[in-house]
């Protein structure tokens, strides 16, 4: 599904600084592969250059997404595809129920697929069903975005967009902060609530434990742009014993 071979790529507004630098990477249809590594190492690279962020260049290699090359696509073509790259950091928005914000979300979504605008009821008994399974109260669907919401409400909430949205491929890119307990189970659960045979998974984390409960496919370790070192859920457990350290001089 995802095909990534030899990428280079680089961010800056007037002077390009190379990040990715020949990086290899293959997520079949239907797995959850994860990527750890340490600070630096440009993982959000990775996320912002799948999902065709401005200033982020491809200077070689290749990313075939679904049998398509992916670099000739605009941001909202890939959006269109089912890419869908989930928010670090929520935006709260005042005056803006939840509910509203997911129905715009996903009608923008119809609209650059040319199709018709989801009608309200449809909508309602659409995201009440994904709300029920990922445990979000119709209370915290009426209530404005993310205002006053607790860490775990507002991943909760992160994960019910991307269900809503029903990427073909969704890659969510976690920082070292802020995750309790609480939302890492929310993570955790929603990722494996969205497992489909027809969907791939990129989960960028640096918590091993976030992994004891998704059990990816696979992980991988990315330093200095590239992936160093690949295998089961095992290297995860070894990571966090072991840190990155033996990656780290190897790259
Ligand atoms: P990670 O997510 O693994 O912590 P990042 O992809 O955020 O790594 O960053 C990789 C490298 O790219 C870092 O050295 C960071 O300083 C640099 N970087 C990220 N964004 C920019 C930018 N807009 N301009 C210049 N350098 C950047
Ligand atoms: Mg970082
Ligand atoms: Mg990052």
């Amino acid at each position: 599904m995802l095909e990534i071979k030899n990428l280079h790529a680089s961010v800056g507004e007037d002077e390009k600084k190379p990040i990715l630098k020949g990086l290899d990477l293959v997520v079949p249809k239907g797995e959850v592969h994860a990527i750890m590594g340490p600070n630096g190492s440009g993982k959000s690279t990775l996320s912002y250059v799948l999902t065709g962020r401005d200033d982020y260049e491809i200077t070689d290699g290749s990313i075939s997404y679904d049998g398509e090359d992916l670099a000739e696509l605009e941001a909202d073509e890939r959006a269109a595809k089912g890419l869908f790259l989930s928010f670090q950091y929520p935006v709260e928005i005042p005056g803006v129920p939840t509910l509203t914000f997911l129905k715009e979300a996903l009608n923008a979504q119809r609209k650059a697929r040319g199709e018709e605008e989801i009608s309200a009821p449809d909508f309602m008994k659409f995201v009440r069903e994904k709300a029920k399974v990922l445990n979000v109260s119709p209370d915290m669907l009426k209530r404005p975005l993310n205002v006053g919401f607790s860490g775990g409400e507002k991943k909760r909430l992160e994960i019910l967009q991307a269900a809503v949205l029903e990427p073909r491929f969704l890659i969510l890119d976690e920082t070292d902060s802020g995750l309790d307990i609480d939302a890492l189970k929310v993570v955790s659960d929603g990722v494996n609530s969205l497992r489909s045979p027809e969907r791939g998974m990129l989960v960028i984390t640096h918590y091993q434990r976030l992994l004891d409960h998704i059990a990816p496919d696979k992980v991988h370790v990315m330093s200095a742009g590239r992936i160093v070192a690949s295998g089961g859920p095992e290297l995860a457990r070894e990571l966090e014993a072991e840190g990155y350290d033996k990656y780290v001089r190897a790259a």
